[in-house]
């Protein structure tokens, strides 16, 4: 028996909000669609097809790096984009069909699923009764009808069915057809269907609040974590100075073995502490020569991107400043700008202040300057 899972992907995904379609933004570090893909893989079936839109190409191949994966082009709808995997999937026994928002596939539920038809099932899908009182309404809101509940299911993915089954209900149904799901479209075929217990983890990411419930559903425990870091850096010869990502004009630059953006390098050090990953000298060495001169936005877009693989979410970041001069007040604002812009976040949850120390000390004696910097990030235990 040869078992093929096509995972539909091709959708734009508008209604679930963010900048990338929900099936390409990240869950718990992972690509939504990722979760799928692992979850075929683990399970052992043969061939694993994921329908895409063309203009994703790249995101869908970045999503599923390092797995055997074929990629086809979606169609206008739904079935028509199953049609395009079913191409490719040539003459598999058994086919499974998935929609990649729903990441919480189990290789229980895949070995439930193939059972079914190697039992004798030609289709079969996961799927849970429906608990609250169903209602038609017109567009206003106005009850038109109750809907009897008794023998309702909502339906999930994947769905299973016998290969020949399949191609032979898509063959009947024609180029323009466009069903809801597989299941519909082998029983307007005339095929018998069987539903097995469906699993709440299969709930399908929709709205823009579902990621979160999911990543809870998914991802268990979560912990908010406050790092904290501090960095300093000499005053030397140079007529500027560059901090969080903003070059100051000055009568004295700052030495050090990169550009010395100590706001920067202070807040690296926080989000490295909040995530436990050690300090900046530790990923980036001072005796490595390429990190000679280099811009600290490539030290703070890696912490950035550490917290995201961890499943973290940064949820707020606060640096302070600490010199007589330059004055930091008028370049404050441009400093939230760049920092919040590297670090993906709304200016809301980025600060970006200072202070002097009354003249007192190395910073007061104007030999150097320093920041402090925490980061709040919300991760997983
Ligand atoms: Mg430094």
């Amino acid at each position: 028996m040869t078992i093929t899972a096509i995972i539909v992907a091709g959708g734009r995904g508008e209604r679930a909000g963010g900048e990338l379609p929900k099936q390409y933004q990240r869950l718990l570090g992972k690509p939504v669609l990722a979760w799928s893909v692992e979850a075929f893989a683990m399970a052992g079936v043969d061939q694993i097809v994921v329908v895409r839109s063309a203009e994703h190409a790249t995101l869908a191949e970045s999503a599923t790096h390092g797995r055997q994966v074929e990629f086809v082009s979606g169609g206008a709808t739904r079935t028509a984009s199953v049609r395009a995997g079913l191409a490719a999937a040539g003459s598999a026994d058994i086919i499974l069909i998935h929609d990649a928002a729903r990441p919480g596939l189990t290789n229980a539920m895949v070995r439930a699923l193939i059972d079914e038809i190697e039992g004798g099932a030609s289709a079969a899908a996961p799927a849970l009764p429906v608990a609250d009182s169903l209602l038609r309404t017109d567009a206003e809101g106005h009850v038109e009808a109750e809907i009897d509940r008794a023998g309702a299911m909502r339906v999930q993915t994947p769905q299973a069915f016998r290969g020949d089954v399949l191609r032979a209900a898509y063959a009947a149904a024609g180029e323009s057809a466009a069903f809801g799901d597989d299941i519909g479209v082998v029983r307007a075929f005339g095929v018998q269907a069987k539903v097995i217990p469906g699993d709440q983890r299969l709930m399908k990411i929709t709205h823009p609040e579902d990621l979160a419930i999911v990543e809870r559903i998914l991802g268990g425990e979560r912990i908010v974590c406050v790092g904290s870091g501090i960095d300093a850096h000499r005053f030397g010869p140079g007529a500027f100075v560059t901090l969080c990502g903003v070059q100051i004009p000055h009568d004295k630059g700052l030495v050090g073995h990169s550009d010395a953006d100590a706001g920067w390098h202070a807040l690296v050090d926080a989000i490295l502490g909040a995530l436990g990953e050690g300090d900046i000298g530790a990923h980036f060495p001072p005796s490595d020569p390429q990190w000679k001169g280099a811009d600290s936005e490539r030290f703070l877009r890696h912490a950035a991107e550490l917290a995201a693989e961890r499943g973290a979410r940064i949820s707020h970041v606060d640096i302070t400043l600490v010199c007589e001069r330059p004055k930091i007040g008028p370049h404050r604002e441009s400093m939230r700008a760049r920092t919040a812009e590297v670090l993906g976040l709304p200016l809301s949850r980025v600060s970006v202040k200072a202070t002097t120390t009354e003249r007192m000390g190395f910073l007061g004696r104007e030999e150097g300057l320093a920041a402090q910097a925490t980061a709040t990030l919300d991760r997983p235990v």
